[in-house]
């Protein structure tokens, strides 16, 4: 099914989102060596439902944007250095991005899926298992839980992204919208 490119750019408008780039999902990068990244030196290893060992193995991962013929990069740039405030930021993006994969889905694309651009964090606490997840219907996961090495996909479509060394550094953050 042909996308129409133009209806779904009025979906992102609508909610503000002026920043993104059309992508063949096939093309995002996906490595073991995330995954390894996720296991060892993440703090939200199995504490987050939204974070390994809670979603399907790096080959599915792959597998998974491989079925889609169209997507978008969505980039969102902002400077806090508060930690909370950040967080708050990042709760904020996410809510609006389950209504753009909501808007999509229902302009006729059934396959509509929204990466996070952060952890869930719809709870407060969450639970930090699938199966107990509060919110099921509206979690989702972030890029990197997916395995998507987003430094090497994202700089391929000219996106900037560097390793913060401080909360004094602007923060770029990325969600991958795939739409069939
Ligand atoms: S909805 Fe709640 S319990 Fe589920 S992953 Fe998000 S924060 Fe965790």
């Amino acid at each position: 099914m042909e996308v129409n490119k133009e209806k779904i750019e009025a979906i992102l408008k609508k909610y503000g989102v002026d920043s993104y780039k059309w992508i063949n999902p096939g093309g995002v990068v996906v490595s073991q060596w995330v995954r390894m990244k996720c296991m060892f030196g993440c703090s939200s290893y199995n504490s987050n439902a939204t974070c390994p060992p809670n979603v399907p193995p790096v080959d599915d991962c792959r597998k998974f944007m491989q079925e889609y013929d169209s997507g978008l990069i969505l980039h969102f740039n902002k400077f806090l250095d508060n930690p909370e405030e950040r967080k708050e930021y990042c709760l904020g993006i996410n809510k609006i991005l389950l209504k753009i994969e909501r808007d999509v889905f229902l302009a006729g694309y059934h396959k509509s899926f929204s990466t996070f651009i952060d952890e869930c964090r719809l709870c407060s606490d969450c639970t930090g298992k699938r199966e107990t997840c509060k919110n099921t219907k509206d979690s989702r996961p972030g890029p990197e839980s997916l395995a998507v090495d987003v430094f090497k996909t994202v700089s391929k479509y000219g996106f900037p992204i560097n390793v913060l060394k401080g909360y004094n550094e602007e923060m770029n953050r990325y969600s991958l919208l795939l739409v069939e």
